[in-house]
């Protein structure tokens, strides 16, 4: 049988062997809580501290501003509800609401984050929208803020379709408006976060560059193992914890240290820095092949999401008059692994609401796939996976034309 195809690199990534064998001894024989005082515990400690100094390294960041978590979603879910909790707890009941800019396209975890702190009526949120290439221009989320604005949220590379948001130019703008606000009102401060989880392997997410204040991701989209992510808080920020107990993470995070998973976080890290520069181009020039073949060799195929501005391994496509989960369930019997937007979505047959905010029909939301390579995506793998995809395609429209023209003769 032949080999499996996996080019759903954005859903997840295989754990490489460096990261797993730098694990290993932190299961059953490091296997102290680093909490404790004896030596099994320091052992841990020394192991975890180890991590967080080639996080902060890798983002240009001091130790105590790197808080470790179980993930993307609960990183982004502190960086959100702590920051409005904080407001809540500094400011009297005579303040005003504070208000929240983050995009429509944002990854559920963020999304429904401010949809609850909203609903609570803890905050006002506004949603801006990409533009139908899928970038979000920094001059409307300018345009959205308010007197009462404290936290703006924009993701930096989006899940489904790959698009490099602008987070630099939004971070000098923030900056700039801080320092002119603060002339007037010197506790005026507005909150700059960013989810990097999809752009951590690609792009430099040196936190002074883009002029964040927070900063998001989870381990396991860069080769690193699951339920493990990272929170860059800058110092100074009024953030507080979200959730009661231990005093671990600075008291940002309260629970028993995933010591084998931080470390695994931190080898990651070290392994994105040493080898991206060299990977990138070579996912890049597989993934530009792979658009290109498509869209030449697949009729009323169409590419979602900015093709410039774009993450060098996402390829989005929406194809006519074929329906998204059935193709990937072709395709997954031809061993070929891809996705029809984001995993977590999957499976529920509602229309992704990043193809929706990017002006797509709902019937062409569902006739889309995405296909996100990795570094161990080969030359070969990408042309078996494109003469699949024809002959599935093919198929399925077959199918899906007889349908429809036995439904309009009435059979
Ligand atoms: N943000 C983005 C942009 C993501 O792609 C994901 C994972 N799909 C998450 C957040 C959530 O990550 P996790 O499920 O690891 O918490």
């Amino acid at each position: 049988m032949s080999k499996k195809i996996y080019l759903d690199y954005a859903a997840t990534t295989p754990v490489d062997k460096e990261v797993f064998r730098a694990m290993k001894p932190y299961f059953s024989e490091k296997f102290g809580n680093a909490m404790s005082i004896h030596s099994f515990g320091q052992e841990a400690l020394v192991a975890i501290d180890k991590a967080r100094s080639a996080l902060a390294k890798f983002f240009h960041a001091t130790t105590a501003e790197i808080i470790f978590t179980s993930g993307a979603t609960e990183s982004n879910n502190l960086a959100v509800k702590g920051i409005i909790k904080s407001y809540q707890t500094q400011s009297g009941s005579q303040k005003r609401k504070p208000h929240i800019i983050t995009t429509s396209f944002e990854h559920h975890c963020v999304l429904y984050a401010c949809r609850s702190m909203a609903k609570e009526g803890l905050a006002e949120v506004t949603y801006v929208k990409p533009g139908k290439d899928g970038l979000i221009k920094a001059a409307d989320i300018k345009r959205a803020i308010r007197s009462n604005t404290i936290l703006v949220s924009v993701m930096h590379v989006n899940n489904e379709i790959g698009t490099v948001q602008p987070i630099a130019e939004i971070g000098k703008m923030i900056g700039l408006i801080n320092k002119e606000q603060r002339t007037k009102n010197p506790s005026f401060k507005i909150i700059f976060h960013t989810d990097a989880t999809q752009a951590i392997n690609y792009f430099d997410c040196n936190v002074d560059k883009l002029g964040v204040d927070l900063l998001s991701l989870s381990a396991h989209k860069i080769y690193g193992p699951k339920g493990v992510g990272m929170l860059y808080i800058r110092k100074g920020t009024p953030i507080r914890h979200i959730q009661d107990g231990g005093d671990q993470e600075f008291r940002m995070r309260a629970g028993t240290h995933n010591v084998a998973g931080i470390v695994g976080l931190g080898k990651a890290i070290e392994l994105v820095a040493k080898n991206s520069t060299r990977e990138t181009p070579r996912i890049k020039n597989l993934r530009d092949y792979l658009i290109k073949k498509v869209l030449k060799e697949i009729s009323k195929a169409k590419l979602n999401g900015s093709k410039i501005k774009r993450s060098p391994n996402n390829a989005n496509f929406t194809f006519a008059d074929v329906e998204g989960e059935g193709l990937i369930l072709s395709l997954d019997t031809e061993r070929i692994a891809a996705s029809t937007g984001s995993a977590c979505s999957s499976g529920a047959l509602t229309p992704s609401h990043v193809l929706l905010s990017i002006g797509l029909k709902p019937e062409e939301a569902h006739g889309s796939l995405r296909m996100t390579l990795g570094k161990y995506t080969t030359k070969k793998e990408i042309d078996v996976a494109i003469a699949k995809l024809k002959a599935v395609i093919g198929r399925l429209r077959k199918i899906s034309g007889r349908i429809l023209s036995d439904y309009y003769s009435g059979k």
